[in-house]
């Protein structure tokens, strides 16, 4: 089993992703991995980060796919007996004008950035080792969605004895809501992916709360981030950052030096605390 330090960062072979995995091979003193749901395309963003003279490893994983995150999981452990070191970058976002059904988009968007982010973490942070290091890529869209919610539903995302459990169900409710078009009736924000962010927010803050009472002594520090409006795919070419400016925040989270025991359970952008 090799003792050489791992970072994982998933779907990174475009956009935000590729670019935080550029600034770990450039800093983190370890293995990095490059993955992608994609062979593929993983190998192609591997190749142009060669190019640049840089050395990212790849593995094959698809959030969607439970087998994929295990077969992920099981790598891990047997070659280098944990990690150190997990971006969970992967998401999507449909665009403003796609005429998918609401209902439809509610439970792709909730599918990819809460459910298979939260089975990501399931299933790689009893791996993290100690003094390692969890960043959640969520966005600042989480946080206006969260005012766009009821008065009851934003006590509960607020709340600091939320458990994931209850969580899960809120999440579930909301795409059923959906389907049955009485989502703003229950007080549901228009927005599937601001509720799919809201998702990944609180769930940073309930996996931090855990880890305070399960781990404390291993000091790993685990936060939700926004990296900003960036030029990608998913935000198209006005977006104010480039995407390694878009990475930095997600970046200085993943190495925040051992003896730091902040950021922790937070939502941060521009590297600041920013109040949830
Ligand atoms: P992007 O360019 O569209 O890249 C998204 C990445 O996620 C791609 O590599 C994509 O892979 C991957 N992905 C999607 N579904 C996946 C799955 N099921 N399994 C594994 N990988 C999957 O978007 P981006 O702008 O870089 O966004 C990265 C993160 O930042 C997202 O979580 C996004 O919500 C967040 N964010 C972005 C902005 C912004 O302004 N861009 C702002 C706030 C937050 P494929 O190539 O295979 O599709």
């Amino acid at each position: 089993m090799s003792s050489v330090q791992v970072a994982v960062v998933t779907g990174s072979n475009k956009g935000i992703g590729l670019a935080i995995v550029r600034a770990l091979c450039k800093q983190f003193p370890g293995d990095v991995y490059l993955t992608s749901r994609d062979p593929g395309r993983g190998q192609a963003a591997v190749a142009q980060l060669q190019q640049e003279g840089l050395r990212p490893l790849f593995h094959q994983l698809d959030i969607d796919d439970l087998q994929s995150i295990r077969a992920l999981r099981d790598f891990l452990k047997e070659k280098y007996g944990g990690l150190n070191v997990l971006v969970n970058n992967a998401g999507i976002a449909f665009k403003v004008h796609d005429t998918t059904p609401f209902a439809v988009q509610a439970e792709v968007t909730l599918k990819t950035n809460f459910f298979g982010t939260r089975n990501v973490c399931t299933e790689l942070l009893p791996l993290m080792k100690p003094y390692g290091r969890v960043v959640n890529v969520s966005s600042m869209v989480s946080s206006s969605a969260l005012g766009g919610c009821s008065q009851e539903l934003q006590q509960k995302f607020r709340s600091d004895t939320i458990t994931e459990e209850e969580l899960v169900q809120l999440m579930t409710k909301f795409v059923e809501d959906t389907k049955k078009s009485v989502h703003e009736k229950e007080g549901w924000p228009n927005t599937a992916y601001g509720v799919s962010k809201i998702g990944v927010t609180v769930l940073s803050r309930i996996q931090a709360r855990l880890l305070n009472e399960e781990r404390k002594g291993d000091h790993i520090l685990l936060n939700a981030c926004c990296p900003g409006w960036v030029r990608t795919d998913m935000a198209g070419p006005k977006a104010t950052k480039s995407p390694d400016e878009g990475a930095e925040t997600p970046v200085y989270l993943a190495l925040l030096p051992s003896n730091a025991d902040a950021p922790h359970g937070q939502f941060v952008s521009n590297k600041t605390v920013r109040p949830w």
